[in-house]
């Protein structure tokens, strides 16, 4: 068992995710000083995850003398105050259970238990582009869109936990606009999520095979296996049916990010994300987007939006900071 001290300069972290639980000592300054993981194998049970999270936090913070807390980041969504799932996607079972008392008896330290993307817009103020913003919006693009609010110095949680649904703003109205998974006609994620860029990319080269010749050549011969990564590879090689569609997914982003900088009026917006590394060799028509649909002020004083730095260590890093907010004196 660990001992606990508001002084320590160290925190025990994880990170729940659909595969896989993350575990890890870090320090006040971000530095993940040991590390274990496991898969999540979420069908097992909460109470078995729980389990054996206790025991990687046990490994990984074998060598340090106190820690300040525990604080989890997961998958939601989730009451960030009771740790209490609802219906999470990616955590089937886990609807209506909370890890935290369970957690708090098996490592015998106080527990703080945060949303992934609020914890990492959080790790954004502290260790990002934008550090010691007191206003920031984290946006993630990768398989579905979601991201996390902190508004003046605060983490904007909403009435049920629910804030940051960022995916689901409308950024398109006309009649090929798609819908996400939740249906919601014309969202951000129905129209820049991965996923969806591939299906706006097969559709659009089985209508025009000619002009998407590279795109299919890069699939294998196969429109089924054109994906987004296959679809920004095909642009770049002059592909016109792929440039189309990387063209409107630029547009589509370039709305939605407009959108959310006027509601919030952050000191900056972080994008991470699988689809960002296609997207950021074209930031510069991103920008650009952003300016086209975003207010005026935006020209004059530069778009605040930034590729994260953090990596996959965002919102283990996140969890870090809630940690030593919550249960440090430094
Ligand atoms: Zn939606």
């Amino acid at each position: 068992m660990i001992s606990v001290d508001s002084n320590s300069n160290l925190t025990a972290a994880a990170d729940i995710g659909g595969t896989q639980i993350r575990a890890a000592l870090v320090t006040h300054k971000g530095e993940i000083l040991s590390e274990n993981r496991d898969a999540t194998m979420p069908e097992r049970g909460i109470e078995d995850a729980t389990s054996r999270l206790s025991e990687l936090l046990y490994e990984v913070t074998s060598d340090a003398d106190a820690v300040t807390g525990l604080a989890v980041s997961t998958a939601g969504p989730i009451d960030p105050a009771t740790g209490t799932y609802d219906h999470p996607p990616n955590l089937t079972g886990w609807h209506g259970k909370s890890m935290k008392p369970e957690l708090e008896r098996l490592t015998s330290l106080p527990v703080a238990i945060g949303h992934d993307a609020t914890l990492a817009a959080l790790a954004e103020t502290k260790f990002g582009p934008f550090k010691n913003a007191h206003s920031l919006v984290y946006v993630t693009i990768s398989t579905g869109i979601g991201g996390g609010i902190i508004a003046n110095g605060e983490m904007v949680t909403g009435s049920t936990g629910q804030a940051g649904e960022l995916g689901h703003i409308t950024v398109r109205t006309d009649p090929e606009a798609l819908a996400c998974g939740v249906g919601c006609h014309g969202c951000f994620e129905g129209n820049a999520s991965g996923p969806n860029i591939g299906r706006m990319a097969r559709a659009a080269a089985s209508s025009d095979p000619s002009g998407a010749s590279i795109l299919i050549g890069l699939a294998g011969g196969d429109v089924a296996s054109i994906d987004a990564r296959l679809t920004f590879e095909a642009a770049e090689k002059g592909d016109d049916v792929a440039e189309r569609v990387v063209k409107q997914v630029i547009e589509n982003v370039g709305r939605g990010i407009a959108s959310i900088l006027a509601v919030l009026d952050p000191h900056g917006l972080v994008v991470g994300g699988g689809v960002v590394h296609s997207l950021a060799n074209r930031w510069d028509e991103l920008i650009e987007a952003i300016k086209t649909y975003g207010l005026p002020r935006y020209e004059s004083r530069g778009v605040p939006v930034s590729i994260t730095e953090l990596g996959d260590d965002v919102s283990l890093l996140g969890a870090s900071v809630l940690s030593f907010s919550r249960f440090g004196n430094s």
